[in-house]
């Protein structure tokens, strides 16, 4: 069983797929481990400490994915890549496939078996194995790091012989896994932490951080969580509400950190021009939505723009790999753990149980079609089961 660890071909991502822990952990397993030279070098891993776990360090990912019965990566593969790798070899990244499906298609084409770690199911068994929640914690700590960076004033309440310096006030947008993490970090800061969100389920936790909680709690309110633990989009008339009641908060905050995502859906708009026109000089905007559309007015992904007056709304990409160190470590354990659940350890071979629940959310492409109910061509799907229902990418 022959495992490649490629180094990422996008200058935007210095994460990597396997940790030495890792690695050695493969090797347990019965696997020889392949690295690109340099694959962990963005994330302070060098080919010498991936050696030194028993690896074998190679010149590129060509050499790495030759013969490989496995491939790990941070994002989805160009297709062109995976040519060298054993005939129906398991592809496994945050694959990102919404709005690819030509890429999808061309990697069906090699006859990989490419799996999405990020539609991975949100139950107690896979929890080990979910990347959203391992790289949503470290964003969310990052947001507040890069907001105290960007803010030219102390985070907590000082009271030193030359005057007294005031908290400063932090409101969070969205307290899923992000947003609790940005308030238990703006807390630990000193900051006076307020927060939002439309889930009832919410308000516990974020009192339970020692942050206030602010929401329009109606009865929309009250439905606004689905089965899987997700937001609804709201009505245009509860998105009215919510904007009246922000609107005066925001205005005096200093730092606004916005998380808020609706699975398959663009973020939620809920920071506008005139609230951000409504901040005083200096206040800091962190828009962590700012890949899926943003939910603050102005704000540009990739750049820190500063308003006239004088606010800074930051878009900041990839906030997981603005911390790439422990971000790769976090994503190869969970790898690790679903790779784990693909191999007998008696045999120390590939077994994939292609009817486990985990395989089946994940699975997009295998025997050159694309196979996932959410993503496969309307020809060619599968027909549709009762058991896939729910299982769709939404
Ligand atoms: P997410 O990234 O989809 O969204 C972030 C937050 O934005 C959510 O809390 C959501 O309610 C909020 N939001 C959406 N629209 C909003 C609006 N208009 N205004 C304000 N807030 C808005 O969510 P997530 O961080 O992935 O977490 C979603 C849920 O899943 C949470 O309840 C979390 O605790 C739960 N979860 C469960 C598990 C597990 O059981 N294994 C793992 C991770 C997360």
């Amino acid at each position: 069983m022959r495992i490649a660890i490629v180094k990422e071909s996008s200058a935007s991502e210095p994460r990597v797929a396997a940790s030495a822990d890792t690695v050695k952990r493969y090797i347990g397993l019965g696997a020889a481990v392949f690295v690109a030279s340099g694959a962990g070098s963005a994330s302070g891993i060098g080919d010498g400490e991936y050696e030194g776990a028993g690896a074998t360090v190679v010149a590129d990912n060509a050499a790495a994915v030759a013969g490989a019965d496995i491939v790990l990566a941070v994002r989805r593969p160009e297709a062109a890549a995976l040519k060298g790798a054993n005939k129906g070899a398991l592809v496994i990244a945050i694959a990102d496939p919404h709005g690819h499906e030509a890429a999808l298609g061309e990697i069906a084409g090699t006859g990989v078996s490419l799996f999405a770690m990020e539609l991975m199911p949100r139950i107690t068994r896979a929890q080990v194995m979910d990347v959203l929640s391992s790289q949503a914690n470290l964003a969310g700590y990052r947001a507040v790091i890069d907001a105290s960076s960007e803010f030219g004033r102390a985070f907590p309440m000082m009271m030193t012989a030359a005057g007294t310096v005031p908290a400063a006030r932090v409101f969070i947008m969205g307290a899923g896994v992000a947003g609790l993490q940005a308030i238990a970090t703006a807390r630990r800061l000193g900051a006076v932490v307020s927060a939002t969100d439309v889930r009832p389920a919410a308000k516990e936790q974020v009192e339970s951080l020692g942050a206030k909680f602010i929401a329009v709690e109606d009865e929309e309110f009250k439905q606004a969580e689905t089965s899987g633990g997700y937001a609804k989009a709201m009505s245009a008339e509860y998105q009215a509400k919510q904007a009246a009641l922000t609107a005066s908060h925001i205005a005096k905050q200093d730092i606004v950190i916005t998380t808020a995502l609706i699975p398959g859906r663009p973020a939620p708009k809920l920071v506008s021009a005139d609230m951000v026109a409504s901040m005083k000089p200096g206040s800091v905007i962190i828009d962590l939505a700012v890949e899926r559309g943003g939910n603050v007015a102005g704000a540009v992904p990739g750049e820190v723009v500063t308003t006239a007056n004088g606010v800074k709304i930051v878009g900041h990409l990839n906030v997981p790999g603005r911390l790439a160190a422990t971000a790769s470590q976090l994503y190869a354990k969970n790898l690790y753990a679903f790779v784990e659940t693909l191999v007998d350890k008696g045999s120390k071979a590939l077994s994939v149980k292609w009817d486990d629940e985990l395989v089946k959310a994940t699975l997009l492409t295998k025997d050159g079609a694309v196979v996932h109910p959410g993503f496969a061509p309307q020809e060619s799907a599968p027909a549709p089961a009762p058991a896939a229902e729910g299982a769709s990418a939404a």
